[in-house]
């Protein structure tokens, strides 16, 4: 186990063990209003992941596996970080959103794989049962997926529909004792290995057909071919992340593990994607800091025409305009987390800066390989898995495109989501339907 006592030695011995923030706070320290505790956590984070993780992405990524140790590893060494997000009472540390976020940012400085994965484990799985779930549900399933005993997936994007998340075709049906689910979901995170498939589906027995959320366990299923994962092959953003299509036939889900409180899409997973959405705004913040640092390091000792790089005025400005960019992407996401701690930020802030961040992010990322040159493409060097990966982080947990067009809404009073053309079909569906 580490302590955090000795990641701290580390640290203060100029060793990059807490290094995301090391070359930026010359310019603008931003981390230092953070308390004690919290600097721990993310020294801690920042010490597992440089000496344990940070050695295994470009090999594991390259193959596009996850390494098969690492979350026993994590378990081992950084116990005071199992269920980072979740509340003690269901076997999480209760540290609160802001130092959970912190965590977060500090571990995807090291990759954001690896970060994902603990963020549909705690994020999304958990979150889903917390917020939707009762009492009976939340003891039962909480604590083991904190524990990273059992792996948890989210499963709401179906092949047809992503970004209109709530056109879902999969279906509950009222069984004796349960519900029968059916459909098709595609790119579950953590699906290969998953024994909790938090499942949104249409129930088809209430009226309306609402949007439910309905945990389906694989140690449930009697039918072994009731679950049916596969492999998303050919990814070229997070490989290290396993995605899956899963296809539900028949499977089964007892009343007891039905989230029934919450009915309907805005009340069930929209409440889940609000909270997810916060942490997700934080990884592009993270992923920076770190290819900020490698980058930095790098052209401090990379020589050109006689001189190290870093001597090279243009080199310069392009360091400020990436350190400026980070230190407002953080800003940002910190007064959005702390405005939402105080109930004074709603879904319009959370998709801007998440459109923000990963906007910006994909700039300064791109910005690093092209100082890091030809070894900027080159996976050793530490800079080409993270300008893959924050690519996704501007397509998951809401696009670009789509948070900003939350924000828009709000900001005009308008919602351009439907485009007239869809409009003008859903008049035409509803005319025919009344003929
Ligand atoms: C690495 C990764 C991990 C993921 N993990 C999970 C998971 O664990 N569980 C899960 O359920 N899902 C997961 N997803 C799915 C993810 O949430 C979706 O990819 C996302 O919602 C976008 O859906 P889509 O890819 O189908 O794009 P589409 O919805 O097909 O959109 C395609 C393009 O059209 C744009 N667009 C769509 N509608 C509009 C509009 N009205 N106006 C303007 N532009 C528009 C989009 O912004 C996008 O640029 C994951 C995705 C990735 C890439």
């Amino acid at each position: 186990m580490i302590s955090v006592c000795e990641s701290q030695k580390s640290a203060a011995n100029g060793s990059t063990t807490n290094g995301e923030n090391m070359h930026m706070k010359k310019v603008l320290d931003v981390e230092n209003n953070l308390d004690a505790q919290t600097k721990d956590l993310i020294t801690l984070a920042r010490s597992w992941g440089s000496q344990h993780l940070e050695p295994l992405i470009p090999s594991y990524w390259d193959k596009a596996e996850f390494p098969p140790n690492i979350l026993s590893s994590f378990r081992d060494h950084c116990p005071s970080l199992l269920g980072y997000t979740l509340p003690k009472q269901y076997g999480g540390q209760g540290y609160g959103l802001m130092a959970a976020s912190h965590i977060s940012r500090a571990l995807a400085s090291i990759d954001a794989s690896f970060t994902t994965t603990l963020l549909v484990q705690y994020g999304l799985c958990a979150e889903s049962i917390l917020l939707c779930g009762n009492e009976d549900q939340k003891r039962r399933l909480i604590p083991s997926l904190a524990r990273l005993e059992n792996m948890g997936c989210f499963c709401l994007t179906e092949p047809r529909s992503g970004s209109d998340a709530s056109d879902l075709t999969t279906t509950a049906t009222k069984v004796d004792g349960g519900y029968s689910i059916t459909g098709s979901k595609r790119w579950i995170g953590n699906a290969l290995t998953a024994e909790v498939f938090v499942v949104w589906a249409k129930n088809t027995s209430v009226e309306g057909h609402p949007v439910m959320g309905f945990v389906v366990q694989r140690s449930h299923q009697k039918n072994k071919g009731a679950i049916q994962t596969r492999k998303i092959e050919g990814k070229v953003s997070m490989r290290i992340l396993q995605n899956a299509d899963v296809d539900f036939y028949e499977a089964w889900c007892p009343d007891t593990n039905v989230m029934g409180g919450h009915v309907g899409f805005a009340q069930s997973v929209g409440r889940v994607l609000e909270a997810s959405r916060i942490s997700v705004a934080w990884i592009p913040v993270g992923i920076c800091q770190g290819a900020l640092e490698k980058t930095i390091q790098y052209i401090t000792k990379r020589q050109a025409f006689g001189a190290v790089i870093s001597s090279n005025q243009i080199i310069q400005e392009k360091l400020v305009r990436m350190t400026a960019h980070v230190c407002s992407m953080y800003l940002l996401a910190e007064r959005m987390t702390q405005d939402f701690i105080a109930g004074k930020c709603s879904l319009p802030a959370i998709s801007m800066v998440k459109a923000y961040t990963t906007k910006l992010g994909r700039e300064v990322v791109a910005l690093c390989r092209e100082i890091v040159g030809g070894n900027g493409i080159v996976l050793d060097f530490g800079i080409a898995s993270k300008w893959a990966d924050i690519e996704a982080t501007y397509t998951y947990e809401g696009t670009y495109e789509i948070c900003s067009l939350v924000a828009g809404r709000a900001l005009t009073g308008v919602s351009a989501i439907k485009s007239a053309s869809a409009i003008k079909n859903s008049i035409k569906r509803r005319q025919q339907s009344k003929l």
